[in-house]
């Protein structure tokens, strides 16, 4: 069985004493409802020889009011065994309770990064994800941290929290697993059924060509145009966004120059709102 740590005053214990060991520590945050897109991450973290730990967290506070906190997948015995199988060392496993005490006031706010994209579409998402991945890494200590591209506004903000609050830890991307249809794997892929498992796919296929016209010389705008058309024309609902961004600042590119660029998109397909990003 994988140790499990369910509370802050038994992960200190458990970092103090993998510190005094002299332990470099690996941390791969998730929310469980585990696949192979977080089991990437921890064989990354492990091939660091590091000590590694894993949570999960279903972080209420990035979830919108009319969002999925409720109903998200949960599957606690069987994440378990996964992360037994895959040689995980630890899983911190905190309350909400114990994350959020009566009377927790703070928030961390990323300016630049929690209005765009993701942050503008899901309003007070991007600063639920920095307070608990603050709080995170001030708990677990991690020398490194790995992380999806998956998520890739996500990622990009982590880096630029821990730059500018010197928090003492790496930050890892970690390339997107998909599916052989080249859907990207997430635990919300259990909300698709089967007439929209055959449609998903499609987003990768749509950025993947928006990023091929952007390299071929195409108009960024007419490009991004095109792309929200061809995912209606597949059977997506609505798209929320397609950007083709700098990969760091995720500004705005309007036009392609020495750097790579990257595409970020994020769609609904009946009640399911997926995510994906490829770069330029
Ligand atoms: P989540 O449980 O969705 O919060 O994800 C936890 C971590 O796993 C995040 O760093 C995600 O970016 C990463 N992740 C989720 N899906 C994938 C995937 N398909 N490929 C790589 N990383 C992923």
């Amino acid at each position: 069985m994988v140790q499990q740590l369910k509370t802050l005053s038994e992960l200190r214990h458990y970092v103090n004493a993998a510190k005094m060991q002299t332990a470099r520590i690996a941390f791969v945050p998730t929310m469980g409802s585990l696949h192979a897109g977080h089991l990437a991450l921890v064989t990354e973290a492990q091939r660091q020889k590091r000590r590694v730990i894993a949570s999960i967290f279903v972080n209420p506070k990035q979830f919108g009011p009319n969002e999925d906190f409720v109903s998200y997948p949960r599957d606690l015995e069987g994440d378990l065994n996964k992360l037994k199988s895959a040689g995980v060392d630890a899983v911190y496993l905190p309350s909400v309770e114990d994350m959020y005490p009566t009377g927790f006031a703070t928030l961390v706010q990323v300016s630049g990064f929690n209005n765009i994209l993701e942050g503008e579409h899901r309003p007070g998402h991007m600063d639920g994800v920095a307070t608990v991945v603050t709080k995170l890494l001030l708990q677990v200590q991690p020398d490194v941290v790995f992380m999806g591209e998956k998520d890739f506004q996500q990622l990009q903000l982590v880096k630029r929290l821990v730059a500018d609050l010197s928090i003492p830890t790496g930050v890892v991307g970690v390339s997107i697993v998909r599916e052989n249809s080249g859907l990207a794997k997430s635990s919300r892929n259990a909300y698709l059924n089967a007439a929209e498992r055959e449609i998903a796919p499609s987003l990768y296929k749509t950025i993947i060509e928006v990023a091929n016209n952007v390299m071929a010389g195409g108009d960024i705008a007419q490009a991004v145009q095109e792309g929200k058309d061809a995912l209606l024309a597949a059977g997506f609902s609505k798209v929320d966004y397609i950007a083709v961004c700098d990969p760091q600042t995720l500004e705005l590119a309007d036009r392609l120059g020495d750097k790579p660029l990257r595409v970020l998109a994020a769609a609904h397909l009946g009640k399911t709102r997926l995510i994906d990003n490829v770069t330029v």
